[in-house]
């Protein structure tokens, strides 16, 4: 058994796949093919965004989009401490100051009052992270945002496909709503392609411009170069295993869906865990299903587990503000009291495509004979 079951998805759609592959390989435009813009302008129109730009992975995507918004060495930038380190990392990397907050127990998202606390004279932008599968509340980040002329990445890496409500019902994509948008394209997230792949997502045509540029060794035309860049390229053929895939984004995320569910209404009784809170401004794409077991006892029951030939993931199990590699960019007795609660409770059950109610049998089977 697996976290995800890439070789059944695959084993699905193999001939559509094999298929679009066979045309790069005749066509020998193996980067920059027409491939990878024609994915581009259907990743545009799924989301409902005026701009895709592809490019390597999705830790690029996260540092060319700093890159873009021209920030000066020692600018603070505020970013969940409870998530995957490379959206942490690229602020880091550019000689930035991340700034590393807290976020709500239930969603595991940052929220606009977590944010604001953290907002001084020298915040220049802010990267929510879309955790596991659901948004954050991005209209009142944006509102906030506005407020203090402040940028806003929405690192959309673990929930494209998700619809963000705004109040007055109208709905967005993860992914449209902020100045730019990130996300990867690595295997096992939601729309993976089969290798490494990221995009950049933009409504505005400056920014737009500039992340082309950046993107392409900051080259305004051939050998003529109007910024320092980067060569970070998503290639014909990511692009084209692609853009089958992204035809089954929605039907993906629906037995994602229905898998949860399962799940939810055989574990909700068990006193000690507590299924995903859903946020009632979101859909949830479920890149994970991860529970809380609120007795101190989730280590115990991995392991468990394990023996038992279950797998889990704990995301994450230490938060970034006490990682070695950020020391210096937290301040004496510093504590996030949620994320430290949230690494040492949460786990991840097996979520995927091509999940049967016979293995979330066996897998809810032992987890439940754990507690019995
Ligand atoms: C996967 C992930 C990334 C990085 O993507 P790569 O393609 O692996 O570089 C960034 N942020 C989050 C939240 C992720 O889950």
């Amino acid at each position: 058994m697996q976290m995800v079951d890439l070789k059944g998805q695959y084993q699905r759609i193999k001939p559509e796949i094999n298929n679009a592959i066979a045309q790069v390989m005749d066509s020998c435009h193996f980067i920059n093919g027409p491939i990878v813009s024609e994915f581009e302008n259907n990743l545009s129109e799924y989301l409902g965004v005026k701009h895709t730009i592809g490019c390597a992975n999705g830790t690029d995507a996260l540092q060319i989009a700093l890159m873009a918004l021209d920030l000066e060495p020692g600018d603070e930038v505020i970013v969940p401490s409870f998530t995957y380190v490379a959206t942490a990392e690229v602020i880091a990397l550019l000689r930035l100051k991340p700034v590393l907050i807290d976020q709500d127990l239930d969603t595991f998202n940052v929220t606009a009052d977590h944010i604001r606390a953290h907002i001084t004279e020298r915040t220049r932008a802010i990267v929510p992270v879309h955790l596991f599968g659901q948004t954050c509340d991005m209209e009142d980040i944006m509102t906030l945002a506005k407020e203090h002329g402040i940028y806003v990445i929405e690192d959309n890496a673990q929930a494209i496909g998700a619809v963000y409500q705004f109040a007055d019902g109208s709905k967005k994509r993860a992914g449209s709503i902020g100045h730019i948008a990130t996300t990867s394209f690595f295997p096992s997230k939601n729309l993976g392609c089969f290798g490494d792949g990221g995009a950049l997502f933009t409504n505005d045509d400056d920014l737009a411009g500039k992340i082309r540029m950046i993107s392409n060794h900051g080259q305004s035309k051939r050998y003529y170069h109007d910024r320092i860049g980067v060569n970070s390229r998503l290639d014909s053929i990511q692009a084209a295993v692609l853009n089958v895939k992204l035809k089954y984004l929605d039907e993906y995320a629906s037995s994602r869906n229905t898998a949860a569910l399962y799940y939810d209404e055989n574990l909700t009784e068990v006193e000690q865990l507590k299924i995903p809170v859903r946020s009632p401004k979101s859909n949830h794409v479920f890149h994970q299903y991860t529970l809380r077991l609120l007795d101190g006892s989730r280590d115990d029951l991995v392991a468990y587990l394990k023996s038992k030939g279950i797998p889990t993931g704990v995301y994450y199990p230490l938060p970034l503000y006490n990682q070695k590699a950020f020391e210096k960019f937290v301040p004496h007795d510093f504590s996030l009291p949620i994320a430290d609660q949230l690494c040492k409770e949460v786990f991840s059950l097996p979520i995927h495509t091509e999940l049967s109610y016979e293995i979330q049998d066996q897998i809810m089977g032992e987890l439940l004979s754990f507690f019995n």
